[in-house]
This record gives C-alpha cells, structure tokens and sequence, in this order.
C-alpha cells in the first residue's frame, strides 16, 4: 500500500472554474508531489462528462472534484462519478457554504474534502495521501467479502450475544434466509433440536480454547437438512471476541462415507450380504442356537454350467443373471435369513432358526424357482442350481466347518446330477426325504379315509372301573404301512395340518363318546370321559375354544365327557396367554390333562394357576419303575405332589403287575396301559367296555 502512494502519481482534476485549478495546480506542485503522466501537471477537465472520460483513459490515482459543474452539480455529481469509477480515490472541492455536503460527499463514497481557499499545499498532499490509503481500505473490505462471496462453503462472524456481524453470500443462497432476516437471527435457529446442545458446546469450546470443529445438520428456511463440518475460532473484531466460523457441506463425504460402508458388508453385484456380514450373522446365530437348543442351517447354492453362460454371451449377460437369480433366491426367503454371495455364481445362506423339514422344504422351493426361466435382454435363461446344506449343531458348532461341510453337500449334489440338494449327514438326507413324502402323503390321508382313531381304557385303581378313553390317532398308508403318530404329529404340527387332523380327531371322538353314552356305556359307578390330545400348536390357535364349543354342540354332547391332554409346553413360550385359555375352557366345563407329565418345562407355580385337574406320569418314568430308585422317587413325589396341589394323577404305559403294584402304593389314582389294553378300534373297546362293565 505504501508502496503505491510514492509512485509517481496521476492527477485529475475536474474543475469548471480555471481560477480554482491554477490554485489546485499551484498547490499540487508547491506540496512536492512529483506528477505522473501529465509532465505539465495534474489533468484538467471542466464538467462531469469530460472528466469521467478522462478517467476513464487515464486512470487518475486520485481526482480532485468540484460538486457544482456546468453538467451536473451537488452530491448526484460525486455519485454518478463514484459510479462510474468504482475504487478511484475522490477528494472533494467544496465551496465555504457548502460543509453539510462535504459530509454528505464522505457518506456517499468520496474519501475526504477541502475546502476551496481555506487549504494549503500541505493539507492537500495530506489529503490526497490519506484518500489514498482510505481507498485501499475500502478496496481491501471489498476485496474481503468479495473472497469470503466466492468461498464454497458457509463463512459467518458471530458476537458473544450470538448476534451475526458479517456473513458470505452464500450463507444467504443455502439458509434461504434475507440479510434482514439473518441480522436478527441466533446461531441456533438453524438446527434441529436435537443438534443444538452440540452445536453450543462448539461455540462454548471456541471461546474457551480458541477453536472447536463440529458436524450437525444445517436446517434451512425450507426444513431442508444438509450435513456440514463447522470449525470456528476465536476472533478479535472492534476489540470484542467474536467467533469467526466456516462450514463445509460434507454431505457427498456423508454418502461416499456410507457407500464404502455399504461395500464393505454388501456385494456390489447384487445387492446381497458379502461373507463379512453373513460371517457376522452366522456367529450371532450360532450364539442364539447355543442358548435356546435349535437348530440352524447353512446353505450353498452354485450355479449349475454357469460357465457357459458367461462364456457365449458374455459378462454382461452372465451378471445379469447373477442378480436376477439372487432376486428370486430372496423372493421365497423369510425376513430373518441371510441370503449372501460368496463370488461368482456362489450363494451361501443362513437359515437361523431351520431344522431339517424346513431346510429340505425351503431347498425345494429354490431348486424350483431358479429353474423358471429367465428373460435377460432378448434371452431366455434356463439354469439350474445344486444345494449343499449343513445343519448346526450335528454338521459343525462353528461358521467354518458348517459352509465347509455343506460345500462337501453341495459337490454331491454336482456328482448325483446337478438341480438337486443334498445333506451333509446322510441320515438327515434321508430324514428329509421321508418328512417330504410323510408331509405330502398325510395331506390327502383325511380325505382318503386313511385316518382312525384308536381308543385306550384308563381305569381307577382303587375301583378297577373304566373311567376313560384315550383317543390315539392312526394312519395307515397304502405304501408307507401303518405310520406312528410319533412321527407323523411333530411332521402336521411343522406344517400346520395339525389344525384340520386335530378338529377331525375332535369330531370323530367326541361323535364316538356320544354314541357310547346313548348306548349307555358311559355311565358305571363313575362316569367316563373321552380324552382328546391337543397339540400345542392347536391350542394356540385363536379359534380353539369357538371350534371346540361349536363340535360339542353339534354333537351334542354334554362338555363333562370331554378331557383334554396338553403337554406342558403349552405354556412354555405365554404362560399368561396359556392360562386364559384354560380358564375359558374350565368355564365351559371342559376339563384339562397335563400329559407326559415331568418330560417338560414345569414351573410349579404356574402349574398351581393352570386350571387343569389331572397330571399325566410320562410313560418313561413308569417304564423302570420296579428297578431304577430315582425313578421311584420322581414318581412318587409327582404324586405327593400333585396330592397336595388337590391334583389327581395317572401313570400312563402301565405293563406289567409290578408296576402296578407300586403305584398303587404310592396312591396314583388312575392308570393306563397294556397290562389292561393296548388302544382299541371302536368295537373292540366296545367290546372291553361291556366286559368291565358287567364285572362292575
Ligand atoms: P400320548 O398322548 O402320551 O399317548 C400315549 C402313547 O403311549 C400312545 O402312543 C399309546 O399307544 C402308548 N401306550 C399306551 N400304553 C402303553 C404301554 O403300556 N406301553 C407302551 N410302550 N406304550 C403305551 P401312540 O398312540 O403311538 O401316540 C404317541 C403320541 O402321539 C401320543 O402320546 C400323543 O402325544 C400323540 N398323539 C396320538 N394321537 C394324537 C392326536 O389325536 N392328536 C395329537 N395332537 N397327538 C396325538
Ligand atoms: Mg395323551
Ligand atoms: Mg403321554
């Protein structure tokens, strides 16, 4: 700056009056100050228009101006000037009379004045000397926020009150916010709720030690939200401490930050989990299986002569594929699998919760859904897939041996053909197997009349008198023989057709007891009860009670010749939900049966809330009895027990005279079994019926 004011300077000076100038002239050269351009001096010219065209050609350091010319006159002749010349330092001539318009002239850009006659050579070195350096202030101010206009980013300086002293142009272009409406704003109407606590420990921290960097959501007049870093410092401004801050929009970083953690976990192909996620899930999973005894199930699935694919119409084609084969992989999976791609024509999925039905069920359903034909582009696709599949925890307690084993599955699945899925274990292969054709097979069994029911005495031991019947259902299969329905129930209940058996069973039990009771063969010294097993997956359904009450009706059978048998896993997962069931079924009158009582989860305080009348010893206590002590001691504590809970018991697969002996020892009020009779088709338990009826 200093510089520029000892170059030799250029004058120009526009004066009408020729008397005033040669006095300007004289002064000019009196104060010493060496003239550039012109050898004879300063640059005259005599209205507002010469002058601004001399200006205009000579670029004058500073000019000299008098307000009242033949052209213009008053302050319009400094603005039009000022106007015309932007950054040129003016020094204003004025007339004595005319001080209020030399201050309205500083106001409106001129950089000082003097007046006409009253000066001498040095004020107006002086003069044009600090026009000069107030240009350049001026010049630099300018230069300032015309920098700060060009910043990308957000530039503010704030006051300790939080008031906006200066702001860039963008500041206004991204808040939507007017100058007017910023000057009266505070710092934190532009963030949520939820940022500003940060945001003022950001401007805390600034003051305190001098900087601090923060990342908040900028909220703009029209709501919207852009994510940027705000670094602020300290700053002394009028001898005040001011926060000077910038902020860079980091929303491109935000997403390039989120898409190489998407990249990370995802393939890029397909949209799919990559190993490193499912490696993640399948530890999870691992971990959760471990707790709650389940099984899981690991698959993989590859492509069958994918190859030639890629290789005869190319990658593109081959990709293309690739995902529209994950697609349909997706399209019959449940919310809580994984489905990933371990590279190539690879998929390994997790199944967290699957056993062997429904890991053979849900290959099934892949094999056909890949094999439907794919348009890709002017081609249609066939292609075929092989199966691995390894179960947790008999193929592998960890993620390595499981996708090991079931790739060992999957290689077997190649060798036996291809389009089909094998097991590691080859006892599950044919478990599957079996449970598929079970599965199908029981679906028409109804229909075909394949299903009956089988009726076992239950007597009272004190009386010997007949006091029940259990109705056991059967399935006799044309090929398959006569199916137990320790197979077949877990296999309905898996696949919900326990449902319609169930009421089937209901039905034709509860039309049976009503022909006995016509008959009168329901009534000795103690009335008998048709006792009904009820899968827990029937008891849970919403409509149990409606659809029991609706058979009874229809039968017209009176509720007291109905007994249920539940096991205790009915309220292994809802002991509440259990329990109002019960009491809805007590209320009708229908009375309730713990079966294979001591097998399963038995809390005793629940056990004294469940509106139940009967506890069912499991067969597998009573089975040793005369032998095993501790067997003994379980049996006869369950009745002791039970006795104090007012609770009657029944010991069930009663054989032999022993085991009789001893729990009638031990004071069991009922027992079932073959030592009196294997379960019975109708007529036969007719038969039995009478038999015990006229001993009575
Ligand atoms: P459960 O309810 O505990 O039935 C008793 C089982 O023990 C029956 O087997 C019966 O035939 C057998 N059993 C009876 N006395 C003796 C004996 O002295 N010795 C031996 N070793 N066994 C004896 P079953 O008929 O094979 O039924 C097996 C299970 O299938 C039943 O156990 C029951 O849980 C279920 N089940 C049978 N029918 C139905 C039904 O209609 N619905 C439902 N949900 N489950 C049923
Ligand atoms: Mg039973
Ligand atoms: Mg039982």
């Amino acid at each position: 700056m200093n510089e520029a004011l000892h170059n030799p300077l250029s004058i120009l000076v526009i004066e009408d009056d020729p008397g005033d100038f040669g006095l300007v002239k004289d002064s000019l050269r009196q104060a010493g100050l060496v003239l550039g351009g012109n050898a004879s001096g300063p640059v005259w010219a005599q209205t507002l228009r010469a002058g601004i065209t001399a200006a205009q050609q000579s670029a004058p350091d500073v000019i000299l101006l008098d307000l009242s010319l033949p052209d213009s006159s008053g302050i319009i002749t400094l603005r039009t000037l000022r106007a015309a010349l932007h950054n040129t330092p003016i020094v204003v001539l004025t007339g004595n009379d005319e001080k209020t318009m030399a201050l309205a002239a500083l106001e409106s850009g001129a950089q000082d004045y003097l007046v006409k006659g009253m000066f001498d050579p040095d004020a107006l070195g002086r003069a044009i000397r600090y026009a000069q350096v107030r240009s350049h202030i001026v010049q630099e101010r300018d230069f300032t926020q015309a920098a700060l206009n060009s910043l990308p980013g957000l530039f503010y300086l704030i006051d300790q009150q939080g008031r906006f002293l200066r702001w860039n142009q963008n500041f206004e272009k991204v808040s939507g916010y007017s100058a007017a409406e910023i000057a009266t704003m505070s710092p934190l109407d532009f963030f949520d709720e939820a940022d500003r606590s940060s945001i003022a420990a950001g401007i805390a921290q600034t003051y305190a030690s001098g900087e601090a960097l923060v990342e908040a959501e900028f909220v703009a007049k029209d709501h919207t939200h852009t994510p940027f870093l705000f670094s602020g410092k300290r700053f002394m401004f009028d001898q005040k401490p001011c926060l000077m801050g910038m902020a860079i929009d980091i929303s491109q970083r935000r997403q390039a930050h989120a898409r190489i953690e998407w990249l990370s976990h995802f393939d890029a192909l397909t949209g799919l989990a990559n190993l490193r996620l499912l490696d993640d899930r399948v530890q999870h999973a691992i971990s959760m299986a471990r707790r709650s005894q389940h099984t899981l199930t690991l698959m993989t699935l590859d492509l069958d002569h994918f190859k030639n694919i890629n290789d005869s119409l190319g990658h593109p084609i081959g990709d293309a594929l690739l995902v529209a084969v994950a697609r349909r992989i997706q399209s019959v999976m449940r919310e809580e699998d994984t489905v990933s791609r371990r590279g190539g024509d690879e998929f390994v999925l997790l199944l967290p919760t699957a056993d062997v039905a429904d890991a053979a069920h849900l290959a099934e359903r892949l094999l056909a859904v890949i094999a439907r034909s794919h348009q890709i582009d002017a081609h249609e696709l066939l292609t075929t897939t092989s199966i691995g599949i390894a179960i947790y925890p008999t193929d592998g307690k960890d993620f390595e041996t499981l996708s090991r084993n079931a790739d060992v599955a999957m290689y077997r699945a190649k060798q036996d053909g291809r389009n089909c899925y094998r097991f590691f274990a080859a006892e599950m292969q044919t478990r599957s197997i079996r449970t598929l054709h079970i599965e199908n097979a029981l679906r028409r069994a109804q229909e075909r009349g394949q299903l009956s029911l089988h009726y076992q005495p239950q007597l009272a031991l004190s009386s010997g008198q007949v006091i029940g019947a259990e109705a056991l259902l059967r399935w006799s299969h044309p090929e398959l023989g006569p199916v137990s329905p320790a197979d077949f129930i877990p296999i309905a209940e898996a696949s919900g057709q326990i449902v319609q058996i169930g009421e089937w069973v209901l039905r034709t039990a509860v039309r049976q007891m009503k022909a006995w009771v016509d008959q009168g063969l329901a009534s000795g010294a103690a009335p008998m009860v048709m006792a009904v097993n009820l899968s827990v997956v029937q008891f849970r359904h919403p409509r149990l009670v409606e659809s029991i009450l609706q058979i009874l009706q229809e039968e017209q059978l009176a509720p007291e010749y109905l007994e249920l048998e539940l096991t205790e896993g009915v309220a292994l997962n809802d002991p509440l939900g259990a329990i109002a069931v019960m009491n809805a079924l007590r209320a009708r009158g229908i009375c309730m049966a713990i079966d294979d009582f001591g097998t399963g989860y038995s809390s005793l305080s629940y056990l004294k809330k469940f509106m139940v009348y009967k506890l069912k010893i499991d067969q597998s206590f009573v089975r040793d009895i005369t032998e095993d002590p501790e067997d003994k001691a379980i049996v006869s504590a369950i009745i002791r027990m039970a006795g104090s809970l007012g609770l009657k018991t029944i010991a069930e697969g009663v054989e032999t005279i022993g085991q009789l002996a001893f729990l009638r020892d031990s004071g069991c009020d009922e027992v079932q079994g073959y030592y009196y009779s294997k379960p019975l088709p109708a007529p036969a338990f007719e038969a039995f019926l009478r038999q015990a009826r006229n001993r009575e």
